[in-house]
């Protein structure tokens, strides 16, 4: 028991109508037996169905039940960052609407920060609930981003996780837009320690990560955390600029010779693999300028729509 501290469960949420209220009946005994003193904040990112009166019947049940709703749907990266933003307790645990983050794992994450960590992220043993498809791309996924960046992200990773207080306002100093929080949370160090847990399969819905998500998801993840593919493209440019010169040399001395054939092919492959390269270049480019452009505008994160009765400023 931690009685004097306040413990706060942050749970992102779009389109979970179905979710919220198991989830809310499991966490109350696990929460209960942690502390007295507790807050549960849904952040609901710009749900289409009844998430947020779902929501608020729980908030008028609980007055330790606090609900946000974002003006529309902003994505689970920046849902979490609302939710950190409104939260105020001095242990704070991030977790999926969906009941795939099981809470009876959360007295596990507390023995840890009893251990003095600051932060303990999970880590899914395999189970049978993930698609083969899903787990494949997975792991070439987190493979692909330790072999280009600079931080190391541990695969099967989940953005369910406990920060103390120091954390959390460390992780909220970070403002950048296109938010990749596992990156982050790997970034900003202090005492760090994982528990792993087998996840279940959703309560009810579907998955909300489209493929398109999740490519966006994984560029984030590349281009937050190392500038590899920048040096990458400008050496393979390199690579194929030496061999075109070696080719043209060849070219032209078999002029000279006097031996010039169709050469259909020679020019057709020359023609592809340049052109590829430089598309694939300038489309790597063109992720880091859309980037930029992003931080630039320096538009605020998201809007809040609507708030439940019980948060206080
Ligand atoms: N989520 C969100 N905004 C989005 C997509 C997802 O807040 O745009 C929430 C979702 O409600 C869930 C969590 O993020 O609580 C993880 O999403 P999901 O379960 O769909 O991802 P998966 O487990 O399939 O990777
Ligand atoms: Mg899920």
């Amino acid at each position: 028991m931690l009685k004097e501290k306040l413990l706060s469960i942050v749970v992102p949420c779009f389109n979970e109508e179905k979710n919220i209220t198991q989830l809310y009946s499991e966490l109350i005994p696990v929460v209960k037996s942690i502390s007295t003193h507790y807050e549960i904040i849904f952040v609901d990112d710009g749900s289409r169905d009844s998430t947020f009166e779902s929501i608020k019947k729980n908030a008028a049940e609980d007055k330790n039940v606090i609900g946000i709703s974002l003006s529309r749907n902003f994505g689970h990266q920046v849902a979490i960052m609302a939710g950190l933003q409104h939260c105020k307790g001095d242990i704070v645990v991030m977790m999926d609407a969906d009941l795939q983050h099981p809470p009876e794992i959360i007295p596990k994450l507390i023995l840890e920060y009893e251990k003095g960590y600051d932060i303990i992220n999970t880590k899914r043993i395999d189970t049978k609930t993930e698609t083969s498809i899903k787990k494949l791309t997975s792991r070439f996924f987190y493979g692909f981003i330790n072999f280009l960046s600079d931080i190391r992200i541990e695969p099967s990773s989940a953005d369910f996780r406990l920060m103390t207080r120091k954390a959390v306002d460390a992780f909220l100093q970070l403002e950048e837009k296109d938010r990749f929080t596992r990156g982050l949370i790997s970034w900003i160090g202090f005492r760090q320690s994982v528990v792993e847990y087998s996840a279940s399969s959703r309560f009810a819905g579907k998955s909300k990560y489209t493929l398109k998500k999740m490519l966006r998801f994984g560029m984030d993840g590349i281009t937050s955390f190392s500038s590899k593919p920048l040096r990458i493209s400008f050496y393979t440019g390199l690579f194929v600029f030496i061999i075109g010169l070696l080719y043209a040399a060849y070219a032209i001395v078999q002029n000279i010779k006097g031996e010039t054939v169709q050469g259909w092919t020679s020019i057709l492959v020359s023609v592809l693999i340049i052109g590829g390269i430089q598309l694939l270049s300038l489309g790597i480019i063109g992720e880091y300028i859309a980037r930029i452009f992003n931080e630039a505008k320096a538009r605020p994160l998201y809007f809040i729509k609507d708030k439940t009765n019980n948060y206080q400023e």
